[in-house]
């Protein structure tokens, strides 16, 4: 089968395209034959050696596509079933892959791969931050930063649909008209502004309930900074670079702040979890409150100029790889 392959840490340029022998069903898992594989920030880390992982691999996390076979002890899953999964090893950017069951999430026929693809890795990472990892409630402020990107983007939407009112920041114009589209009540183009001063002026002396950072190193700091009294920093992501280590006098200093670094597989914990906030995902898509923007989609063999745009900021929404 054609996959992408790294065998050493580095630039875009060790994403090779190679064709190697498929895997098989696991015991207690599928082989997915896919129709799309998602790419996500953490295939950067990965790829650059900031997340260290063994080498030689095949690159992400995210798939959606039809069941091939069907692994010992698997029920409940068929041969020819539309699935879709985000799990936490490697295999993504390749025509199979093989998915443990605990991931495997049916799409129902209303939902397409290329939705349903999306909304695994970055739609089930905006659910649980806006929903269990800061519960957002009508009238609740929340700083969203990369709003235009995969995460970003569903993150908006999802925190409107409850109710709260965002401020959002973004690199470009363009990307300002997403976020606004989206549903974000201010945009803040904060390569041009800063968007402390811009979010001192927007909610006063009172600050916002909840900074979502997934900027990291260029923003954590004024992110603690626009927060009120005892309101919460999640930092969730580093795509500017990682976060020193923080004084926790500043958070005293700053009112009694909270702050929390969430990763996904602490919020997908059982298959229960997972099938869980796939269908209230699929849910808002179907009652229109929710839209899986799908920025690009390249074909697999390119997967270095995907990422190549991916750390440029150069994208938008969700990219994919289409096998
Ligand atoms: P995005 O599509 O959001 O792409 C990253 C965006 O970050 C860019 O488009 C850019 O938007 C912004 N950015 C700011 N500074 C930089 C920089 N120096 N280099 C590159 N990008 C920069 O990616 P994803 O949606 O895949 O992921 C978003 C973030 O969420 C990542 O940090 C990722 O690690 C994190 N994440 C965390 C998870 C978790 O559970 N903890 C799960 C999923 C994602 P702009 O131009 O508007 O600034």
């Amino acid at each position: 089968m054609h996959a992408i392959r790294i065998d050493r840490i580095g630039g875009p340029e060790v994403l090779t395209f190679v064709d190697i022998a498929p895997p098989t069903a696991p015991p207690g898992g599928v082989l997915v034959r896919q129709s799309a594989a998602g790419i996500n920030f953490i295939d950067v880390y990965l790829r650059t050696g900031v997340y260290p992982w063994p080498l030689p691999f095949v690159p992400g996390r995210e798939g959606a596509g039809v069941v091939e076979a069907v692994g010992q002890g698997v029920t409940g899953i068929e041969v020819g079933q539309r699935v879709a999964y985000t799990q936490p090893t490697s295999g993504g950017y390749a025509e199979l892959n093989a998915v443990d069951l605990r991931f495997v999430v049916p799409v129902p026929d209303d939902i397409d791969d290329r939705t349903a693809c999306a909304l695994m890795l970055q739609g089930m990472t905006a659910h649980y931050l806006a929903i269990d990892t800061f519960p957002l409630k009508p009238g609740a402020v929340a700083l969203i930063h990369a709003a235009a990107g995969g995460v970003g983007l569903l993150l908006v939407q999802i925190a409107k649909s409850r109710g709260a009112r965002v401020i959002a920041t973004v690199g470009t114009d363009e990307k300002a008209v997403l976020a606004r589209a989206a549903g974000a009540d201010d945009v803040v183009v904060y390569a041009e502004h800063d968007f402390a001063e811009v979010t001192r002026e927007l909610v006063g002396a009172h600050g916002v309930d909840v900074a979502y950072d997934s900027v990291g190193k260029d923003t954590w700091e004024r992110s603690l900074a626009v927060l009120k009294p005892r309101g919460m920093l999640v930092i969730f992501g580093g795509a500017s670079g990682p976060v020193p280590p923080i004084n926790v006098s500043a958070l005293a200093a700053g009112g009694s702040l909270y702050l929390t670094r969430p990763t996904l597989g602490d919020f997908t914990r059982t298959r229960d979890e997972v099938l869980g906030r796939a269908r209230d995902l699929f849910a808002m898509v179907r009652e229109g409150k929710l839209e899986a923007r799908i920025g690009a989609a390249y074909p697999l063999a390119s997967a270095a100029e995907a990422q190549r745009d991916l750390e440029a900021r150069a994208t938008t929404g969700k990219l994919l790889l289409v096998p």
